[in-house]
């Protein structure tokens, strides 16, 4: 977990509790821990090489917007003064820096594992750089002359003719044709270049010869170029997110410092993602299944004051794949895990829940989730392994879902089918998010769930109802979670049960205006959604909505000085507006929500009938709370709407009367 997302809320408050800490106790970690302890490593072990790894490293490889200072952080790499950064899952490149650490290899000889960052002062001989760090191209650009072709034969390699050269040659070849005796004889060798075998060939046809990308290396806008400039910035997050399939991915640079303090950061392709044998073989190793003993209470056990919350979170769930090729941007886990899917086998997923089953204390027959990042993307990627590799797309279902990929649910379902008839297996429920657009792919797979997996309430995250925000998040229309609720009410009754579908939403995205909070209020209320908890945008280390954030463009499209603005929601009024729209049902939030409506023309909304979003009245404050009150269990603290004819009042509901 990061340590500042873990320690601060979405508003940067402090929290108070760490579901992560035994006895849930907040402030026992340093914020920005990563750093903290890696500097306390080197002050301790001097000598020693530091490695950092670990989610909050992973997303702070580069340059990157930090949310709770509001500006542009260094490279974990510089800030941290570690050896070597491993990112996304890294267990290939633990396995092979520490062979070669045994080996006696000096670490700053480690330059080539994938999935790595580390400090180089420049780059080394052989290696092609591509420049790109900046967004000005303006029109086209004409290809250096090459000093070793005729401008007719240049002309040709762009597919053009040279008039001028050309005229020459129809002269030349009609004089030819009249004495064939003035041709070159075959003796006669014409000069011929050829490329130093020192120098890596370009590869393509034509003008379009590229650097091999195995020795290629982007140069993305330095760090203080990024800081200063919003557009550079959603440059740097667009080629970094560019960068990120194993099977193309080239190597990135970026410039720290100036002068005598400069440095490159320089990270190397994503790890190749592990096969189902590695998966089982890393998912296999004997795990103790409990926290360090070091943290359990004074009987031994860690049910008692030092439970850790998020261990009872996992305690009975098992982990069936990682990687998400759905794309959200406000979500960092591709950045982390990448978009290919690596499932592990059928057969170690059951051994897994047999385990919990046996060794496990306090295990009851109820699997909390066989999931992953994404429930229902076990199995499923791209048709073919050589598309895969080529392909730069950022999510495999948005806008719609890929041709190419495959949607079959079926290794799902049996695998559900499987685990619950092992026995002592009462329950297997599905905890992990669900993609309802895949799911809907495949009925017989939202059947199996429903009927089997689902505990009264499903959680599902459409994240908003109006398409300029789901553009913006590249999550499908409304129009999809109907279809999937349809299904999920006829499966439901089918099994003869009464089941909800709980949806989440997101307030204060990048790109969601005003009249998209109050529409999605509107929808919720005929929908007969009230919200318990709302999430607002919590912009998250290196994650694309955190970068529209940050600079107001939109780095899913190609970014120039005047490509398409989006809509930020910053400060606290604004904020507080959207999450109040969520949490239109509570009255606390009316007298804001009656001001806004007013100011966007939408007055039409405040009135007492069902049709209203709010009412005109106000229920007494509940804020105050009597002492007597607040030690017994509150009886009734709702607000109550007035009776028909009753006459309403400050008491009874009106609001105050305004001081002239
Ligand atoms: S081609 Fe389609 S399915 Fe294959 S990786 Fe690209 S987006 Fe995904």
């Amino acid at each position: 977990m990061d340590s500042m997302i873990n320690r601060y809320t979405a508003d940067r408050k402090i929290r108070s509790d760490d579901a992560y800490t035994p006895g849930d106790v907040g402030g026992k970690r340093p914020d920005r821990a990563a750093i903290v302890y890696s500097q306390r490593c080197r002050e301790a072990y001097p000598d020693v090489p530091i490695i950092l790894g670990g989610i909050e490293g992973s997303l702070r490889r580069i340059a990157h917007y930090d949310y709770w200072s509001d500006k542009v952080r260094r490279s974990i790499v510089v800030d941290s003064k570690c050896d070597l950064l491993l990112y996304g899952n890294a267990e290939r490149a633990i396995v092979e820096i520490a062979h070669r650490l045994a080996a006696k290899v000096p670490v700053h000889d480690i330059v080539d594992v994938r999935g790595t960052a580390f400090v180089r002062r420049q780059t080394p001989e052989g290696w092609f750089e591509i420049d790109s760090t900046t967004v000005d191209t303006p029109g086209h650009v004409e290809a250096h002359i090459n000093p070793y072709l005729m401008i007719s034969d240049q002309a040709r390699e762009n597919g053009a003719t040279c008039a001028r050269e050309d005229e020459a040659q129809t002269v030349a070849d009609l004089q030819n044709a009249a004495n064939p005796s003035s041709l070159p004889s075959s003796s006669v060798k014409p000069l011929q270049f050829v490329p130093s075998p020192s120098m890596p060939a370009l590869r393509g046809k034509g003008t379009h010869k590229v650097p091999p990308r195995d020795l290629s290396v982007i140069r993305l806008p330095s760090y203080e170029q990024v800081k200063s400039d919003p557009v550079l910035y959603a440059h740097a997050n667009r080629v970094l997110h560019l960068e990120t399939n194993p099977g193309n991915a080239r190597c990135l640079v970026q410039a720290h410092g100036e002068g005598h303090t400069a440095r490159d950061v320089w990270m190397t392709p994503p790890p190749i993602p592990l096969t189902t044998a590695e998966m089982d073989a890393v998912f296999d190793l004997p795990y103790a299944r409990s926290p360090h003993p070091s943290y359990a209470d004074e009987n031994g056990s860690h049910d008692g004051a030092t439970k850790i919350p998020a261990w009872e979170m996992i305690r009975f769930s098992v982990n069936i794949m990682r990687g998400c090729f759905g794309g959200c941007t406000f979500c960092s886990i591709t950045e982390h895990e990448g978009r290919i899917i690596q499932s592990r086998s059928e057969a170690s997923v059951l051994r897994e829940i047999e385990d919990i089953r046996d060794k496990v204390k306090g295990f009851t027959g109820v699997i909390s989730d066989l999931g992953g990042p994404t429930a229902n993307m076990y199995r499923l990627g791209c048709k073919s392994p050589e598309i895969e590799s080529a392909c730069r797309k950022p999510s495999c279902v948005y806008p719609g879902i890929c041709s190419n990929l495959t949607t079959d649910h079926g290794p799902l379902i049996q695998m559900y089918r499987k685990a619950r008839s092992l026995k002592g297996i009462k329950k297997i429920l599905i905890g992990s998010g669900l993609r309802y657009d895949l799911a809907v792919q495949s009925p017989e797979y939202v059947k199996e769930l429903v009927t089997h997996h689902v505990g009264g309430y499903l959680k599902i995250a459409p994240e908003h109802t109006e398409s300029g925000p789901l553009s913006k998040m590249m999550k499908p229309g409304i129009g999809t979670y109907d279809r999937f609720k349809s299904l999920f009410d006829k499966f439901s009754a089918e099994a003869g049960k009464k089941q909800f579908l709980v949806p989440y939403f997101i307030a204060a995205h990048p790109g969601t205006s005003d009249e998209d909070m109050m529409n999605l209020a509107v929808w919720l209320k005929k929908n007969g959604f009230r919200a318990d908890q709302v999430q607002t945008f919590y912009p998250s280390p290196m994650a694309t909505a955190t970068a529209m954030y940050h600079t107001a463009k939109n780095p899913l499209r190609k970014i120039s000085r005047e490509s398409e603005k989006v809509d930020v929601v910053k400060g606290e009024k604004r904020r507080r507006l959207h999450k109040a729209f969520l949490r239109y049902h509570d009255a606390k939030h009316w007298p804001l929500l009656r001001e806004a409506l007013k100011a966007m023309g939408r007055s039409d909304l405040i009135g007492n009938g069902k049709h209203h979003l709010i009412p005109t009245w106000q229920p007494l404050s509940d804020d105050y709370q009597s002492a007597r009150r607040k030690n017994s269990t509150p009886g009734s603290l709702k607000s109550k709407a007035p009776r028909p004819g009753q006459l309403l009042t400050q008491h009874t509901g009106l609001p105050p009367r305004k001081k002239s």
